[in-house]
């Protein structure tokens, strides 16, 4: 009878304590073993029911504010009683084991975070329903660029389509992993990659990685035009020059008239084939930067007055003008023969597509601290449609008169390349029937350094 009126109060406060420590985490060995001896020691000494009462609550009391957040440690009572004094040990040292683990996990997870988020490719992760519950920066980026959280949306409402959704799905009931490729339409199109796979056998939910390929498979479309253009360019002289000489050998090398004249066919088809492979090893060489250009100062007249003095017969056989206008004393920062190969290919242009008794006109000047030469021609000249286009490998205007005119369709890639390279850019203008003006740009030489003293 006595045992038990003392045992009773004794043993409620501790279930109290212990169901609290159970609210922080599982207690260990060391807080159970703590409340056993707690109860034990407490019947045996006897001690007053109102003491251990008062103890018990102040010890629950500041448990459950540092449960709740509070940062300071409760003052050392004196008369504390040593069963009290060390449950409120074993707490503390749960405390603080569970303070450090929250704090190593919270680490983690902003760690994790980081990743995903600084991650390029696109990644959510759905419920077992294949609701979005998470996802990454880049994921918005791709889907819906400028939106806010995407949590809590269907597949099917992000993308309207049947194919992503169907593979969540079954991720999410089957386990089943699932690469497919989508084309996204709108204003800027776009193509993805995407992985769909099952969280894990633990976890109930799909997770998926996007992968924006676009620019993957628009280089492969170059890479397969290029190679298409440079059969086909490659196969007109080719064709010409095998006909022409299985012509001959038919009979035709005895024809006195037919004869010379073919193998002028052959010998200007044979040149055009060697020039074509020409321009596509410097474009070739200009593109994986195999090009070492040796930047100097260099003389914009002299480099003017070589390029027109190449294609000055050229010019006179169509009776046509061409002016310089640079001033002796302008200087580029460049590559002289770049810079003369720049010029040369602007000034042949500008020879071809001008018709008999036209005019061609070089101007040079240094314009907003940068070397500026314009080629002027009264051409045929570009419709504005075709102006963003020219510059791209194998594009022409015409492609019949470009051939016949022995062009390569490669003159100006090659122009922008060049100048790329060496800092610079090229303009056109260009007005159908009147003429076009293409601009070069070009850094100043860097000043010699001052005589320091
Ligand atoms: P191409 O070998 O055909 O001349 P380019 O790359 O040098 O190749 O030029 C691309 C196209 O730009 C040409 O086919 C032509 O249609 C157009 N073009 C270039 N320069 C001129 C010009 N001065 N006047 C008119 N059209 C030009």
């Amino acid at each position: 009878m006595h045992v038990r009126a003392i045992l009773l109060p004794l043993l409620l406060p501790s279930a109290v304590v212990a169901v609290l420590v159970a609210t922080l985490d599982s207690p260990g060995g060391a807080l159970a073993a703590a409340l056993v001896t707690l109860a034990g020691s407490l019947m045996a000494l006897g001690v007053s029911r109102g003491a251990v009462q008062r103890q018990l609550d102040t010890l629950t009391r500041h448990t459950r504010g540092r449960a709740e957040g509070a940062l300071t440690a409760p003052a050392s009572n004196p008369d504390q009683l040593e069963e009290v004094a060390s449950l409120e040990g074993a707490i503390d040292s749960l405390h603080t084991r569970l303070s450090t683990q929250n704090a190593r996990l919270l680490q983690e997870s902003r760690t994790l975070t980081a990743v995903l988020d600084g991650m390029a490719e696109g990644i959510w992760v759905t419920d077992a329903e294949g609701t979005v519950v998470s996802h990454n920066d880049a994921l918005r980026d791709i889907l819906q660029p400028g939106a806010g959280s995407l949590i809590g949306e269907r597949p099917l409402a992000l993308l309207r389509n049947d194919v992503l959704s169907d593979a969540v799905m079954r991720a999410c009931g089957e386990g089943a992993s699932t690469r497919l490729e989508l084309e996204l339409e709108g204003l800027f199109p776009r193509t993805l990659s995407i992985r769909v796979t099952p969280l894990g056998r633990d976890l109930p939910g799909s997770a998926a990685v996007f992968h924006d390929i676009t620019e993957l498979r628009r280089l492969e479309k170059v890479r397969k035009d290029f190679v298409a253009n440079v059969s086909h360019e490659l196969r007109t002289p080719i064709t010409a020059i095998r006909g022409y000489a299985e012509t001959l050998q038919g009979g035709a090398l005895n024809d006195a008239v037919m004869a010379p004249k073919m193998v002028e066919i052959i010998h200007r088809q044979s040149e055009r084939l060697s020039e074509l492979v020409e321009d596509l090893l410097e474009l070739s060489r200009l593109e994986s930067r195999e090009v070492r250009l040796a930047l100097t100062s260099v003389s914009l007249a002299d480099a003017v007055a070589r390029a027109a003095d190449t294609v000055r017969p050229k010019a006179e056989g169509k009776d046509q003008r061409i002016s310089l206008h640079v001033p002796t004393e302008l200087r580029a920062l460049g590559d002289s023969r770049a810079v003369e190969q720049v010029l040369l290919n602007l000034l042949d242009n500008a020879v071809k597509y001008t018709p008999p008794g036209g005019r061609v006109d070089v101007y040079g000047a240094c314009e907003d601290g940068r070397c500026v030469v314009r080629v002027r021609d009264t051409g045929l000249g570009i419709e504005p449609k075709h102006l963003s286009r020219i510059f791209e490998r194998f594009y022409r205007v015409d492609k019949g008169r470009s051939r016949d005119m022995g062009g390569t369709g490669l003159g100006l890639s090659i122009v922008k390349h060049l100048l790329q390279a060496m800092d610079g850019e090229v303009k056109v203008e260009s007005q159908p029937n009147v003429g076009s003006t293409f601009t070069i740009f070009l850094p100043l030489p860097v000043p010699a350094k001052a005589a320091t003293g």
